[in-house]
């Protein structure tokens, strides 16, 4: 028996206009229904590759198959994580509070230096890529990285809980070059409640990963 399973496209946990004045609706409605679908297709895509191979059904290239998995899922995973920790108007920005708070002060010194540190790691992103605050299931502390495209320099087993899309797809039909006001005005609809929530499953659990409740479940 060889069989994977195959993704979906999760729904956006909110109206396409909601984000605005923020982001636009035409950035994201381009963004979930185009840029990150393609991303699931992809990723189907290989997985049904790497099932014929195991199958003996067609010969591939594994190494480049791989390549490509690892490119479209990295894709899906990030985007999956990035709808929901955002939130409209009302709902989203401010600043985090119970543990994930003590944890950011204990870490970076309080929220302003989180900030400082998340927003240059996303603005200085090389290219194409992902700025995220994630949980090292190893030592139960923060970190602050980058990833370039979808997948490189994701660091094996980080668990990502906050993650800013920096492609130029993500904010050029609005902020033409500007990237660093993306950026800036991204913290008005961070939704805390999300951040925090994956915060508490990552640091408690005892198999994180398995606790995440990402919206993609394998089907
Ligand atoms: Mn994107």
């Amino acid at each position: 028996m060889v069989g994977f399973a195959r993704y979906e496209l999760p729904p956006l946990p909110y109206a396409y206009n909601a984000l605005e004045p923020y982001i636009i609706e035409e950035i994201m409605k381009l963004h979930h229904q185009k840029h990150h679908n393609a991303y699931v297709k992809g990723a189907n895509a290989a997985l049904e590759k790497i099932e014929k191979y195991l199958k003996g059904e067609a010969e591939i290239n594994v190494k480049a198959v791989l390549r490509d998995f690892s490119f479209n899922y990295g894709g899906h995973i990030m985007h999956s994580i990035f709808w929901p920790n955002m939130a409209p108007q009302g709902k989203g920005g401010g600043t985090p509070g119970g543990s994930l708070a003590d944890a950011i002060e204990k870490q970076f010194g309080g929220f302003e230096g989180f900030k400082k540190l998340f927003s240059a790691a996303a603005k200085q992103v090389e290219g194409v890529g992902w700025a995220f605050l994630a949980v090292d299931p190893l030592t139960g502390e923060l970190r602050i990285g980058q990833i370039e495209k979808h997948n490189v320099l994701a660091t094996a087993g980080l668990v990502p809980i906050l993650v800013i899309d920096v492609w130029e797809h993500a904010y050029y039909l609005q902020y033409k070059n500007d990237r660093g006001s993306y950026v800036e005005n991204w913290w008005n609809v961070v939704n805390w409640d999300d951040v925090a929530a994956r915060y508490e499953r990552a640091i408690n659990g005892s198999a994180p990963l398995f606790k995440l409740d990402l919206p993609f479940p394998p089907k």
